[in-house]
């Protein structure tokens, strides 16, 4: 697994994307994790992943390894897969993820904890929709489910998976007191997707924190 081409080149990737969320102040104290699905030709690995406790600041493609659909690291090098490895599954299993992103954010930790009584995030209103899937106006409400927290990841993942397979359309949910859990088709999408949550959560912290509840829905209840 370690000479397998697309497994090399997903490393780099990884490593590079996990670098650019530290600066983003998205991955402190060695949080957060990031995957890529590998071809099937990688058999029995399912994904890329990086490693448990690895500074994101530094981090190095040797630090990404590969597993198999229960979690178990398949090739030699590349650390130990975080407990959250369990979610990075679940989503390739149940909402066809080509990549999934998992950041520690200041907003997405507040806001996920502060709206975790409604079990979802409302995000209307905003331009930055656009640059979600499928959406093509910044007049609409899109949902942002929230889950409880949980130090076991496997137990989680069996809760959440009812819930992701009936949501319409979902590119992402927020575990609460947290982070954000993002994914897409491709790195590439997964990564705008997370941007875009990223950018409109520091939105949503921002208006609530000049005494809104909410912006979602201000254009049809202009008094609110
Ligand atoms: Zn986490």
């Amino acid at each position: 697994m370690d000479t397998f081409p697309d497994f090399k080149v997903s490393a780099e990737e990884l490593a590079d994307l996990a670098r650019w969320a530290y600066r983003k102040g998205w991955a402190p104290g060695t949080s957060t994790n990031y995957s890529v699905r590998l071809p099937d030709a990688a058999v029995p690995a399912v994904c890329a992943i990086t490693s448990t406790g690895v500074d994101k600041e530094i981090i190095e493609p040797s630090d990404v390894l590969a597993v198999d659909r229960d979690g178990r690291p398949v090739n030699v090098h590349g650390g130990k897969p975080s407990a959250e490895t369990w979610l990075h599954l679940m989503l390739y299993e149940t909402v066809a993820a080509g990549a999934v992103l998992h950041t520690h954010s200041l907003p997405a930790a507040l806001l996920s904890r502060l709206a975790a009584d409604q079990g979802q995030l409302t995000l209307g209103g905003w331009e930055l929709l656009k640059g979600l899937n499928g959406i093509a106006t910044h007049a609409c409400e899109v949902m942002l489910p929230i889950f409880p927290n949980s130090q076991d990841m496997r137990a989680l993942a069996a809760q959440i998976k009812p819930r992701l397979r009936d949501a319409e359309s979902c590119h992402g949910f927020l575990l609460a007191g947290h982070g954000l859990y993002a994914w897409g088709k491709d790195l590439r999408e997964a990564k705008r997707h997370l941007e875009v949550f990223e950018f409109l959560l520091e939105c949503e912290r921002e208006v609530r924190s000049h005494g809104h509840a909410s912006s979602a829905g201000s254009e049809h209840s202009p008094g609110r």
